[in-house]
Protein backbone atom coordinates (compact mmCIF):
# COMPACT_ATOMS: atom_id res chain seq x y z
CA UNK A 1 0.00 0.00 0.00
CA UNK A 2 1.12 3.41 -0.88
CA UNK A 3 1.21 6.40 1.53
CA UNK A 4 -1.36 7.58 3.20
CA UNK A 5 -3.02 10.76 4.01
CA UNK A 6 -6.10 12.09 6.00
CA UNK A 7 -7.58 15.05 4.67
CA UNK A 8 -10.36 16.34 7.58
CA UNK A 9 -13.29 18.50 5.84
CA UNK A 10 -12.66 16.90 2.38
CA UNK A 11 -16.49 16.36 1.43
CA UNK A 12 -16.27 20.13 -0.28
CA UNK A 13 -14.23 23.66 -0.86
CA UNK A 14 -10.38 23.56 -0.70
CA UNK A 15 -10.28 20.00 1.53
CA UNK A 16 -12.00 18.15 -1.55
CA UNK A 17 -9.64 20.02 -3.74
CA UNK A 18 -6.61 19.09 -1.29
CA UNK A 19 -7.79 15.80 -1.20
CA UNK A 20 -8.04 15.16 -5.28
CA UNK A 21 -4.95 16.91 -5.60
CA UNK A 22 -3.39 14.57 -3.30
CA UNK A 23 -4.74 11.55 -5.12
CA UNK A 24 -3.51 12.60 -8.08
CA UNK A 25 -0.16 13.06 -6.78
CA UNK A 26 0.11 9.44 -6.17
CA UNK A 27 -1.15 9.21 -2.63
CA UNK A 28 -4.15 7.08 -0.49
CA UNK A 29 -6.98 9.25 1.23
CA UNK A 30 -8.52 9.02 4.19
CA UNK A 31 -11.43 11.63 3.52
CA UNK A 32 -13.30 12.73 6.36
CA UNK A 33 -16.68 14.53 6.82
CA UNK A 34 -19.07 15.58 9.46
CA UNK A 35 -22.18 15.25 7.39
CA UNK A 36 -22.04 15.05 4.21
CA UNK A 37 -21.55 11.55 3.33
CA UNK A 38 -23.26 11.67 0.04
CA UNK A 39 -20.75 14.71 -1.28
CA UNK A 40 -17.80 12.38 0.37
CA UNK A 41 -18.66 9.05 -1.81
CA UNK A 42 -18.57 11.23 -4.61
CA UNK A 43 -15.46 12.68 -4.21
CA UNK A 44 -14.25 8.90 -3.18
CA UNK A 45 -15.37 7.95 -6.46
CA UNK A 46 -13.16 10.61 -8.16
CA UNK A 47 -10.23 8.99 -6.37
CA UNK A 48 -11.36 5.38 -7.26
CA UNK A 49 -11.27 6.75 -10.70
CA UNK A 50 -7.44 8.14 -10.41
CA UNK A 51 -6.85 4.23 -9.26
CA UNK A 52 -6.25 5.37 -5.69
CA UNK A 53 -7.14 3.15 -2.33
CA UNK A 54 -9.83 5.67 -0.77
CA UNK A 55 -12.10 5.14 2.55
CA UNK A 56 -14.12 7.69 4.86
CA UNK A 57 -14.10 8.62 8.31
CA UNK A 58 -17.10 10.52 10.15
CA UNK A 59 -16.75 13.04 13.06
CA UNK A 60 -17.70 16.34 14.31
CA UNK A 61 -13.61 17.58 15.14
CA UNK A 62 -14.76 19.21 17.91
CA UNK A 63 -15.70 15.70 19.93
CA UNK A 64 -12.44 14.88 21.05
CA UNK A 65 -13.75 11.28 21.71
CA UNK A 66 -15.42 10.62 18.97
CA UNK A 67 -12.12 11.93 16.46
CA UNK A 68 -9.77 9.47 18.80
CA UNK A 69 -11.70 6.78 18.44
CA UNK A 70 -11.91 6.93 15.02
CA UNK A 71 -8.99 8.03 13.98
CA UNK A 72 -7.20 4.81 16.08
CA UNK A 73 -9.68 2.25 14.83
CA UNK A 74 -8.82 3.39 11.35
CA UNK A 75 -5.12 3.48 12.07
CA UNK A 76 -5.43 0.36 13.77
CA UNK A 77 -6.78 -1.35 10.81
CA UNK A 78 -5.41 0.01 8.19
CA UNK A 79 -1.70 1.21 10.02
CA UNK A 80 -0.44 4.29 10.62
CA UNK A 81 -0.87 7.69 8.40
CA UNK A 82 2.35 9.27 6.03
CA UNK A 83 0.43 12.74 6.22
CA UNK A 84 -2.02 14.56 7.89
CA UNK A 85 -3.76 17.82 6.35
CA UNK A 86 -6.07 19.43 9.01
CA UNK A 87 -8.31 22.18 7.10
CA UNK A 88 -11.60 21.33 8.83
CA UNK A 89 -12.78 24.88 9.66
CA UNK A 90 -15.58 27.70 10.06
CA UNK A 91 -15.82 31.10 10.55
CA UNK A 92 -18.77 33.15 12.51
CA UNK A 93 -17.66 36.56 12.10
CA UNK A 94 -19.10 39.65 13.94
CA UNK A 95 -17.78 43.23 15.46
CA UNK A 96 -16.31 41.94 18.60
CA UNK A 97 -18.48 43.24 20.92
CA UNK A 98 -21.52 41.58 18.94
CA UNK A 99 -19.32 38.37 19.01
CA UNK A 100 -21.96 35.93 21.37
CA UNK A 101 -20.31 32.93 22.96
CA UNK A 102 -21.14 30.45 20.96
CA UNK A 103 -19.36 32.41 18.23
CA UNK A 104 -16.30 32.47 19.94
CA UNK A 105 -15.91 28.76 21.13
CA UNK A 106 -17.45 27.30 17.82
CA UNK A 107 -14.34 29.02 16.37
CA UNK A 108 -11.93 27.90 18.63
CA UNK A 109 -13.02 24.46 19.32
CA UNK A 110 -13.01 23.69 15.19
CA UNK A 111 -9.82 25.75 14.27
CA UNK A 112 -7.97 25.42 17.15
CA UNK A 113 -9.03 22.32 19.48
CA UNK A 114 -9.65 20.75 16.23
CA UNK A 115 -6.42 20.08 15.28
CA UNK A 116 -5.25 18.86 18.50
CA UNK A 117 -8.58 16.66 18.68
CA UNK A 118 -7.00 15.17 15.11
CA UNK A 119 -3.15 15.24 15.67
CA UNK A 120 -2.85 13.98 18.90
CA UNK A 121 -4.03 10.66 18.17
CA UNK A 122 -2.48 10.11 14.67
CA UNK A 123 1.31 11.73 15.96
CA UNK A 124 2.73 8.38 18.01
CA UNK A 125 1.84 5.86 15.09
CA UNK A 126 3.50 8.15 12.94
CA UNK A 127 6.55 8.55 14.98
CA UNK A 128 6.48 5.14 15.12
CA UNK A 129 6.70 4.34 11.40
CA UNK A 130 10.05 5.18 11.90
CA UNK A 131 9.22 6.91 7.94
CA UNK A 132 9.08 10.58 7.17
CA UNK A 133 6.06 12.27 7.64
CA UNK A 134 3.60 15.25 6.76
CA UNK A 135 1.71 17.55 8.84
CA UNK A 136 0.17 20.29 7.07
CA UNK A 137 -2.65 22.75 8.71
CA UNK A 138 -4.95 24.99 7.16
CA UNK A 139 -4.16 28.38 8.89
CA UNK A 140 -5.47 32.05 6.87
CA UNK A 141 -4.59 35.46 6.00
CA UNK A 142 -6.91 36.22 9.00
CA UNK A 143 -4.34 34.44 11.23
CA UNK A 144 -0.96 36.16 10.15
CA UNK A 145 -2.68 39.98 9.46
CA UNK A 146 -5.74 39.89 11.84
CA UNK A 147 -8.64 40.67 10.43
CA UNK A 148 -11.79 42.83 11.11
CA UNK A 149 -14.56 41.06 12.29
CA UNK A 150 -12.87 37.63 12.93
CA UNK A 151 -11.11 38.09 16.25
CA UNK A 152 -11.92 34.83 16.75
CA UNK A 153 -10.79 33.20 13.53
CA UNK A 154 -8.06 35.35 13.53
CA UNK A 155 -6.98 33.74 16.77
CA UNK A 156 -8.00 30.29 16.22
CA UNK A 157 -5.63 31.18 13.09
CA UNK A 158 -2.60 32.32 14.78
CA UNK A 159 -2.86 29.85 17.78
CA UNK A 160 -2.82 27.46 14.86
CA UNK A 161 0.78 28.50 13.14
CA UNK A 162 2.44 28.43 17.04
CA UNK A 163 0.88 25.29 17.31
CA UNK A 164 2.86 24.77 14.04
CA UNK A 165 6.20 26.17 15.01
CA UNK A 166 5.87 24.30 17.86
CA UNK A 167 5.40 21.07 16.97
CA UNK A 168 7.54 21.20 13.90
CA UNK A 169 10.41 21.20 16.15
CA UNK A 170 9.59 18.16 18.74
CA UNK A 171 9.15 16.10 15.50
CA UNK A 172 12.01 17.23 13.40
CA UNK A 173 14.29 14.55 14.34
CA UNK A 174 12.14 11.77 13.58
CA UNK A 175 11.64 13.42 10.17
CA UNK A 176 8.32 14.41 10.26
CA UNK A 177 7.70 17.89 8.95
CA UNK A 178 5.30 20.03 10.09
CA UNK A 179 3.61 23.27 8.55
CA UNK A 180 0.96 25.24 7.64
CA UNK A 181 -0.71 27.38 4.86
CA UNK A 182 -2.76 30.26 4.86
CA UNK A 183 -4.72 31.37 2.65
CA UNK A 184 -6.19 34.14 1.19
CA UNK A 185 -9.77 34.50 -0.12
CA UNK A 186 -10.48 31.90 -1.73
CA UNK A 187 -13.46 30.83 -3.22
CA UNK A 188 -15.86 28.70 -1.75
CA UNK A 189 -19.24 28.51 0.73
CA UNK A 190 -17.33 29.91 3.01
CA UNK A 191 -16.59 33.18 1.25
CA UNK A 192 -19.69 33.13 -0.65
CA UNK A 193 -20.75 37.04 -1.15
CA UNK A 194 -17.31 38.46 0.23
CA UNK A 195 -15.52 39.12 -3.09
CA UNK A 196 -16.76 42.86 -3.22
CA UNK A 197 -15.31 45.04 -5.49
CA UNK A 198 -14.11 46.46 -2.09
CA UNK A 199 -12.59 43.05 -1.23
CA UNK A 200 -10.59 42.28 -4.84
CA UNK A 201 -8.95 46.21 -3.75
CA UNK A 202 -7.19 45.04 -0.46
CA UNK A 203 -5.63 41.94 -3.50
CA UNK A 204 -2.58 43.02 -5.20
CA UNK A 205 -3.79 40.47 -7.55
CA UNK A 206 -7.23 41.82 -7.68
CA UNK A 207 -9.06 38.55 -8.08
CA UNK A 208 -10.27 35.34 -5.63
CA UNK A 209 -7.86 32.34 -5.41
CA UNK A 210 -9.11 29.15 -6.22
CA UNK A 211 -8.85 25.70 -4.27
CA UNK A 212 -7.22 24.30 -6.38
CA UNK A 213 -4.04 26.87 -6.34
CA UNK A 214 -4.35 25.85 -2.44
CA UNK A 215 -4.29 21.93 -2.74
CA UNK A 216 -0.68 22.95 -4.83
CA UNK A 217 0.72 24.13 -2.03
CA UNK A 218 -0.46 21.48 0.30
CA UNK A 219 0.78 18.89 -2.35
CA UNK A 220 4.11 20.55 -2.57
CA UNK A 221 4.33 20.40 0.95
CA UNK A 222 3.25 16.90 1.34
CA UNK A 223 5.98 15.96 -1.51
CA UNK A 224 9.48 14.01 -1.14
CA UNK A 225 10.69 17.22 -2.83
CA UNK A 226 9.82 19.05 0.68
CA UNK A 227 11.87 16.67 3.17
CA UNK A 228 13.40 20.01 4.24
CA UNK A 229 10.50 22.47 4.27
CA UNK A 230 9.67 22.51 8.20
CA UNK A 231 8.18 24.63 10.52
CA UNK A 232 6.97 27.48 7.33
CA UNK A 233 4.01 29.21 6.96
CA UNK A 234 3.56 29.74 2.76
CA UNK A 235 0.78 31.88 1.97
CA UNK A 236 -1.39 31.41 -0.69
CA UNK A 237 -2.91 34.92 -1.18
CA UNK A 238 -2.42 36.86 -4.22
CA UNK A 239 0.02 39.02 -2.32
CA UNK A 240 -1.88 40.38 0.13
CA UNK A 241 0.34 40.21 2.71
P1 LIG B 1 -15.95 25.30 3.54
O1 LIG B 1 -16.91 25.98 4.45
O2 LIG B 1 -16.24 25.25 2.08
O3 LIG B 1 -15.66 23.82 4.05
C1 LIG B 1 -15.31 23.60 5.39
C2 LIG B 1 -15.07 22.14 5.62
O4 LIG B 1 -14.77 21.93 7.01
C3 LIG B 1 -16.30 21.30 5.30
O5 LIG B 1 -15.91 20.09 4.73
C4 LIG B 1 -16.91 21.08 6.67
O6 LIG B 1 -17.69 19.90 6.79
C5 LIG B 1 -15.67 20.95 7.53
N1 LIG B 1 -16.00 21.22 8.92
C6 LIG B 1 -16.36 22.38 9.49
N2 LIG B 1 -16.61 22.22 10.78
C7 LIG B 1 -16.41 20.91 11.05
C8 LIG B 1 -16.51 20.11 12.22
N3 LIG B 1 -16.87 20.63 13.41
N4 LIG B 1 -16.21 18.81 12.14
C9 LIG B 1 -15.86 18.26 10.97
N5 LIG B 1 -15.74 18.95 9.82
C10 LIG B 1 -16.02 20.26 9.87
O7 LIG B 1 -14.57 26.03 3.81
P2 LIG B 1 -13.27 26.22 2.89
O8 LIG B 1 -13.08 25.05 2.02
O9 LIG B 1 -13.32 27.56 2.34
O10 LIG B 1 -12.16 26.24 4.05
C11 LIG B 1 -11.32 25.14 4.34
C12 LIG B 1 -10.27 25.61 5.32
O11 LIG B 1 -9.52 26.69 4.75
C13 LIG B 1 -10.84 26.14 6.64
O12 LIG B 1 -10.01 25.79 7.70
C14 LIG B 1 -10.82 27.63 6.43
O13 LIG B 1 -10.76 28.32 7.65
C15 LIG B 1 -9.54 27.79 5.64
N6 LIG B 1 -9.46 29.01 4.88
C16 LIG B 1 -10.40 29.31 3.92
C17 LIG B 1 -10.30 30.50 3.21
C18 LIG B 1 -11.27 30.89 2.16
O14 LIG B 1 -11.15 32.03 1.66
N7 LIG B 1 -12.19 30.04 1.74
C19 LIG B 1 -9.22 31.47 3.49
C20 LIG B 1 -8.31 31.05 4.51
C21 LIG B 1 -8.42 29.86 5.17
P3 LIG B 1 -19.28 19.92 6.44
O15 LIG B 1 -19.35 19.83 4.95
O16 LIG B 1 -19.80 18.72 7.15
O17 LIG B 1 -19.84 21.21 6.97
Amino acid sequence: MSNTILVTGSSRGIGRAIALRLAHDGFDIVLHCRQRREAAEAVAEQIRSLGRQVRILSFDVTDRDAARASIEQDIEEHGAYYGVVCNAGITADGAFPALSDSDWDGVINTGLNGFYNVVKPLTMPMVRRRKPGRIVVMSSVSGLMGNRGQVNYSAAKAGLIGAVKALAIELAKRRITVNAVAPGLIDTDMTEGLASEEALKMIPMQRTGTSEEVAAAVSFLCSADAGYVTRQVIAVNGGMC
